[in-house]
C-alpha cells in the first residue's frame, strides 16, 4: 500500500467504509468523557446495544410465564438453540445441524475429545501446538492421562524455527507425516492466540486424513474473525467461544461443530445429558439416550438463554455484515496498521505479513520498555493487551474499528518514542 500517512487519509478511507455504520451498535468503554480506541476485541468484544434489550426480554418473559416460558416465551426456551444454529453456522461455513451452541470453550472440547480422541488402537499421539493457550495444554494432557496414557510420550509439540516466532505449515506437515502410524489426533488453535497466525486448516485437514487421523479446531480467535469452511475443507470437529470476536458478552455461551460424516452416527462414545436427547423426546423424561443427529447431540443441559440471548444480539450484526465483506474490510485494516507500525523501529510485528496468514490481530513485541509502552497507551485511552513475557496485542476489529483508530495508535507508539 503506497498512501501518505495523514488523519485525513485515514478518515476517508472510514467514510469510504460500507460496514462504517455498524460502529454505532456497539457500546464502548469511556476515557476521560470519550470512547476508548479499543483494540482488545481479541480478548473481550464490545457490548452489542441490542444485548440488553434481549437479556431484559428473557427476564420479562421468566417474570410473566414462569416455568411456561419454555414454549411461551417470545423466543422460547426450549428450542431456543435454533434462534442461533443457522447464524452461527454462517460463521464458520457449516451446515445449521453440524453446529450446536451450548455450554463454555474448555467444555467443549473436553466433551468433544471425549468422541474423537480414543487411543484404543496404536493410534494414541496428539499433534497440538508448543504455545497453545494453557487451558488447550490442560484439556489435551488430561485426555491423555484419563486413557492410562503418559503425556509426555504421547503429545507432540509444534515448535516455530529457530529465531522464527510462527510454525511453517511445511513443518506441520512434516510431523503429521513422521507420525503417521501412531497419530490419532491433530488439535490446533485455528490462530494462535498469542501470534495471530491462522495455521492453513485446510491443507493441514487434508494431510490428518491422508494418515488417518482426525483434526480438530479450537477457533477462539478464528470464528468472527476469519472465513473459515470447516464442511468443506471436511474438518471432523472444531470449538470455539463467543466473547471474543463474536461480542457476546463475558463467559458467554460456546458453540460446537461436528461435521455431519459423525454427527450422524449415533454409535460415536460421548457424554450425554437430556437436552442431547432427541428434541421430540426430550420432555417424555424416557432414561434411554438416543442422541439427536448432528452436532446437538452433543448437548447436555437445557439453554443458557441470558448468554444466548446476548449471543443472538451478536449474531443478527454478523449475519447482517456477512463474514466476507467483513473479512474484505479486516485485511484492508489491518494491512493499514500494518503498514503504520512497520516504520516504528522500535517495534517488531511477529504476526505474519501474509494476509492469508492470519486475522485482524497483529502481536507486537516493543524492543525498548515494553511494558511503559503499554501504560502510556492505556493512559491515552488506548486499549490494547499485554501477554507475558513482551508481546502487546492489537486487534483493529472490522465490525466497529476505524481506520482513524489505527492512525491514533501508531502514532501515539511513535509519541512514546520520540
Ligand atoms: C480464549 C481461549 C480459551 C478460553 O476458554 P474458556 O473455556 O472460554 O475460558 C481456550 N482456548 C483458547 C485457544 C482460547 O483462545
Amino acid at each position: 500500500m503506497n498512501f501518505n500517512n495523514t488523519i485525513e487519509l485515514a478518515q476517508s478511507l472510514d467514510q469510504a467504509d460500507e460496514l462504517k455504520s455498524y460502529r454505532e451498535q456497539f457500546i464502548f468503554p469511556q476515557h476521560n468523557g470519550k470512547d476508548t480506541y479499543y483494540f482488545t476485541g481479541n480478548s473481550l468484544g464490545l457490548q452489542p446495544r441490542k444485548a440488553q434489550q434481549y437479556i431484559l426480554e428473557e427476564l420479562e418473559d421468566w417474570g410473566k410465564y414462569g416455568v411456561e416460558g419454555h414454549f411461551l416465551a417470545r423466543r422460547n426456551w426450549f428450542g431456543y438453540h435454533h434462534f442461533l444454529t443457522d447464524k452461527a453456522a454462517k460463521i464458520v461455513g457449516a451446515k445449521a445441524a453440524e453446529v450446536a451452541v451450548m455450554n463454555t470453550l474448555s467444555v467443549n472440547l473436553n466433551l468433544l475429545m471425549v468422541s474423537f480422541y480414543r487411543p484404543v488402537t496404536k493410534r494414541t499421539k496428539i499433534i497440538m501446538e508448543a504455545a497453545a493457550f494453557p487451558s488447550d495444554h490442560y484439556a489435551v494432557q488430561q485426555q491423555v492421562r484419563f486413557h492410562g496414557l503418559n503425556p509426555s510420550e504421547h503429545i507432540i509439540l509444534l515448535h516455530p524455527r529457530d529465531g522464527e516466532y510462527c510454525i511453517r505449515t511445511e513443518d506441520i506437515l512434516a510431523q503429521i507425516e513422521e507420525n503417521k502410524d501412531g497419530l490419532a489426533l491433530v488439535m490446533l488453535g485455528g490462530v494462535n492466540y498469542y501470534t495471530g497466525q491462522f495455521f492453513d486448516l485446510q491443507t493441514i485437514t487434508e494431510k490428518v486424513h491422508q494418515v488417518g487421523a482426525i483434526a480438530g479446531y479450537d477457533l477462539a480467535h478464528a470464528a468472527g474473525n476469519i472465513v473459515l469452511k470447516l464442511h468443506d475443507w471436511n474438518v471432523d470437529f472444531a470449538c470455539w467461544c463467543s466473547y471474543k470476536y463474536l461480542n457476546s458478552g463475558p463467559g458467554g455461551v460456546a458453540s460446537i461443530f461436528v461435521h455431519e460424516k459423525h454427527g450422524n452416527n449415533p454409535d460415536l462414545p460421548r457424554f450425554a445429558g437430556w437436552w442431547g436427547n432427541e428434541e421430540k423426546d426430550r420432555f417424555l423424561m424416557k432414561s434411554e439416550f438416543i442422541p439427536a443427529t448432528g452436532a446437538s447431540g452433543w448437548q447436555q443441559s437445557n439453554a443458557q438463554i441470558f448468554s444466548m440471548a446476548a449471543h443472538l444480539a451478536s449474531l443478527e450484526l454478523f449475519e447482517a455484515a456477512g463474514m466476507d465483506k467483513l473479512r474484505h474490510k479486516s485485511e484492508t485494516l489491518t494491512g493499514y496498521l500494518e503498514q503504520l507500525i512497520h516504520y516504528i523501529p522500535q517495534i517488531k510485528i511477529i504476526t505474519p505479513t501474509a494476509p492469508n496468514e492470519r486475522g485482524c490481530q497483529l502481536s507486537l513485541i516493543a524492543l525498548d520498555r515494553p511494558k511503559d509502552l503499554f501504560k502510556f497507551l492505556q493512559n491515552h485511552g488506548i486499549m490494547t493487551d499485554w501477554r507475558e513475557p513482551d508481546v502487546i496485542r492489537v486487534a483493529p476489529v472490522p465490525m466497529y474499528n476505524r481506520f482513524e483508530d489505527c492512525w491514533i495508535l501508531a502514532e501515539s507508539i511513535k509519541e512514546f518514542y520520540s
